[in-house]
């Protein structure tokens, strides 16, 4: 399919963060095939979009998220991380049925695709169920079967997870023309044990795979893993070899200074859940300090039930506005670098290139932002527009890999009916 979309005001993300007005933009089999003024030749046969008064930036890219979480929603709030996790969240999630993740995850999906997001790095249960969301929506997503066990031993050929992981992996990775790709994901140092850890760790070896890990979240988590290892969480899983592999570590709330030099050695990825991390009152990751030391740190939402939407155009905003708030300091995490977080940094989390970033030869990965709003309006600066003004519901439309999946309120690729009926079914059973 052959797309123009004419007459946008186009925000690139490209390295001098070239912005373009009036400008029309081809894309070709997915493929973003031309930028600028167009001729009448080049624009041929091509299926056209009107955006004057319009906004287009690559896609933003949810750094962390359990997308079927969404059942979960608004049902376990105001507590603390293990409180929540342990007593509501695992005995609730041990009740989830296949269907339950594939609704779940659909709900998700189009949440996302509706506020702007074109991919998104997932670690959950029940993965054949939610890749098929996935798969079927034409959503881009990094996918992983998250594993937990809490007791060392020498031998983990039989653990259930662990060959769900890797049959998962071996199916999936590079499937839908490399929209959905594999990870392995530990699911954090205190869910499982360190020969456990290295197990996982040598598993991602013979695949050459790479990792999505929770790290350092909590105070807890911190202080016990110093009790148990005498080494801080980062520490502990830099001397496993965790991150020889190219990992996305989510959340970094207690990491040292010490830590971000060592994430930065191994470049690990820094996932950011500024609104999980406020909700459940794990505190405020140091991320202008990773910044400054050059580690890459991308927006994640999490999941919904920590948040309690996934909406990346908030995670954005709030991510500019802390590291101000508590550090005292209006300079740090500007709009522009927020921006970044939320679309190239995560292109090169996940080591995907022309991704995140609007020029010709990039995947067509992106969106339309309706900037013909109040709320917007006037434009003195289109970046800051964009990080403190524009909300996820100015979205107008969200393309990936060259298909439109969401347009002017509609879905093009989801029955948004079925998913409500179903979704009430899920919770009916579930919860009631
Ligand atoms: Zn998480």
């Amino acid at each position: 399919m052959k797309y123009l979309i004419d007459d946008a005001l186009v925000v690139t993300m490209d390295q001098n963060m070239e912005i373009l007005r009036s400008c029309d933009v081809l894309i070709d089999n997915g493929i973003i095939s031309a930028v600028g003024k167009l001729d009448a030749e080049q624009k041929q046969n091509a299926s056209v979009i009107n955006a004057s008064g319009k906004l287009l930036m690559p896609g933003l890219i949810n750094g962390h998220c359990h997308v079927p979480m969404t059942l979960m929603r608004n049902f376990a709030d105001d507590m603390d991380l293990q409180t929540w996790l342990f007593n509501y969240i695992f005995p609730a999630e041990e009740k989830l049925t296949s269907e339950d993740i594939y609704w779940g995850a659909l709900l998700g999906i189009m949440e996302m695709v509706a506020t702007g997001t074109t991919c998104f790095i997932d670690m959950y249960d029940h993965m054949n169920d939610l890749v098929r969301a996935a798969e079927e929506s034409g959503i881009r997503a990094q996918l992983s079967r998250g594993v937990t066990n809490f007791e060392d031993g020498s031998d983990f050929s039989e653990h259930k997870g662990l060959n769900e992981a890797i049959d998962f992996y071996r199916q999936w990775n590079g499937a839908a023309n490399g929209r959905i790709t594999g990870a392995f994901a530990p699911h954090a140092v205190y869910t499982c044990s360190t020969d456990f850890i290295k197990a996982v760790i040598k598993t991602a070896q013979k695949f050459d795979a790479p990792i999505h890990v929770h790290l350092d979240e909590t105070r807890v988590e911190h202080e016990d893993c110093l009790a148990k290892h005498r080494k801080t969480p980062t520490r502990y899983l830099y001397d496993l070899g965790l991150f020889d592999r190219r990992t996305v570590a989510a959340h970094c709330v207690w990491i040292t200074d010490e830590d971000i030099s060592l994430l930065k050695d191994k470049n690990v990825t820094i996932a950011h859940n500024p609104t999980s991390n406020l909700k459940l009152a794990s505190g405020v990751a140091p991320v202008p300090q990773a910044l400054s030391k050059g580690v890459n740190v991308i927006i994640g939402t999490d999941g919904a039930s920590s948040n309690n939407n996934l909406n990346m155009f908030e995670e954005i905003h709030l991510a500019s506005l802390i590291h101000k708030g508590v550090n005292h300091d209006p300079l740090l995490v500007n709009a522009e670098t927020a921006l970044r977080m939320a679309t190239t940094n995560g292109a090169a989390a996940l080591g995907i290139k022309n991704l995140g970033i609007i020029e010709e030869g990039a995947k067509a990965d992106l969106i339309l932002v309706d900037m013909d709003k109040p709320h917007i309006m006037p434009v003195h600066n289109i970046l800051s527009a964009l990080a403190y003004s524009v909300q996820g519901s100015d979205v107008y439309m969200t393309m990936v890999d060259g298909r439109i999946l969401f347009e002017n309120g509609e879905f093009k690729t989801i029955d948004k009916e079925k998913v409500r009926y179903n979704i009430q079914k899920c919770y009916d059973r579930l919860f009631r």
